[in-house]
């Protein structure tokens, strides 16, 4: 492969639909952005140019922590190798959980087949969906619950500034994590339908991307990283995430901690109490982490190699506590056992 084949498979995703950074949901993005500031200033006089200026504002595009996303970007990239080998597992998962599913003696094959043929592709487009968007919902909460996983996650919470590439700011390691979640998720939906629905299933798409992740993307996704904050209404900010929560999610300030950890739908936060609406929450907030955690905003060496000093350190401890030390317990036990008074 030349070096130029090698730079395009880089850029790869700019130019997929299938992925939030293709160069058309990014410039609807900014569209929306731009509509967005200039409605709120009423149409003034210089409202376009000072929007046009705001959304390509250097100090957030050229700022320390951005090019640090730029660069996280190509190194990831050439990490990607470790993902191939894991797609392979999707079909190992989905042939077991195939198998399985026979066993279920209340189930059997085709059981809804006679289902006319849309409502069948609409619930499975659907149910594609919303369980792979839980599944990132249950990911991400995790990711903050424990400190295992903190220490990684805490590569994409570094980002000080945020642009639509921040959200490949993630270690490589996530990156596997993510990856293992999305084999699981489709692993498991396909064969469901499959066995209950018979092999005519397939998906409503739109430029090949299921059409509800391409609703999400062409409704600005990207402005979920980025530094205009456009609020939903309270009651729909309950169903879906607007950007301005999923700024609320990256600010430093204690009371956003641990909050709207949804990705496209915000009922997940809504039911288990972790959702946080924007209104009146969005001015001045600055993004990053808490001055106490070992990272840096833009140094590489400490993005990559700390999340695994932690992991070491957090392992060790984990290991002494839950492993080694019931051993030396148990080994005491055996070594003084107490004489018996009466023998
Ligand atoms: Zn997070
Ligand atoms: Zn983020």
């Amino acid at each position: 492969m030349d070096l130029l084949d090698q730079i395009a498979q880089i850029f790869a995703d700019f130019v997929n639909p299938k992925k939030r950074i293709f160069l058309g949901y990014i410039a609807l993005s900014a569209l929306i952005a731009l509509g967005f500031l200039v409605v709120r200033r009423k149409g003034a006089r210089g409202a376009w140019a000072q929007a046009v200026k705001q959304i390509l504002d250097p100090k957030v595009f050229l700022s320390r922590s951005a090019i640090a996303d730029y660069k996280i970007f190509v190194i990831n990239r050439l990490f990607s190798f470790l993902i191939s080998p894991l797609l392979l597992s999707q079909v190992g998962i989905a042939t077991a959980i195939y198998f399985a599913l026979h066993r279920v003696e209340f189930l059997h094959p085709g059981q809804f087949s006679t289902l006319n043929q849309p409502t069948i592709i609409a619930l499975f487009t659907l149910v594609l969906f919303v369980v792979d968007d839980f599944s990132k919902y249950l990911l991400h909460r995790w990711m903050h619950r424990f400190p295992l996983l903190w220490s990684l996650h805490k590569v994409h919470h570094s980002a000080t500034t945020l642009t639509p590439v921040t959200v490949y700011r993630v270690h490589p390691l996530e990156g596997v994590l993510y990856t293992l979640r999305s084999i699981v998720t489709q692993g498991s939906v396909i064969p469901l339908f499959y066995f209950l629905f018979g092999s005519n299933i397939s998906l409503y798409t739109v430029v090949g991307v299921n059409v509800m992740v391409f609703v999400f993307h062409v409704t600005g996704s990207n402005l979920r990283h980025s530094h205009i904050s456009i609020s939903y209404w309270p009651w729909l900010e309950h169903l879906f995430i607007s950007p301005a929560q999923h700024h609320l999610h990256h600010s430093t300030a204690e009371r956003h901690f641990d909050k709207n950890f949804g990705a496209a739908l915000a009922i997940w936060d809504w039911l288990f109490a972790s959702l946080h609406l924007s209104k009146g929450e969005t001015s001045d907030l600055t993004f990053g982490l808490d001055a106490r955690e070992n990272s840096s905003e833009a140094q590489l060496s400490v993005l990559y190699l700390q999340p695994l000093r932690d992991m070491a350190r957090i392992s060790k401890r984990l290991l002494r506590r839950l492993v080694l030390r019931p051993a030396l317990r148990l080994l005491a036990l055996f070594r003084s056992p107490r004489s018996d008074p009466k023998a």
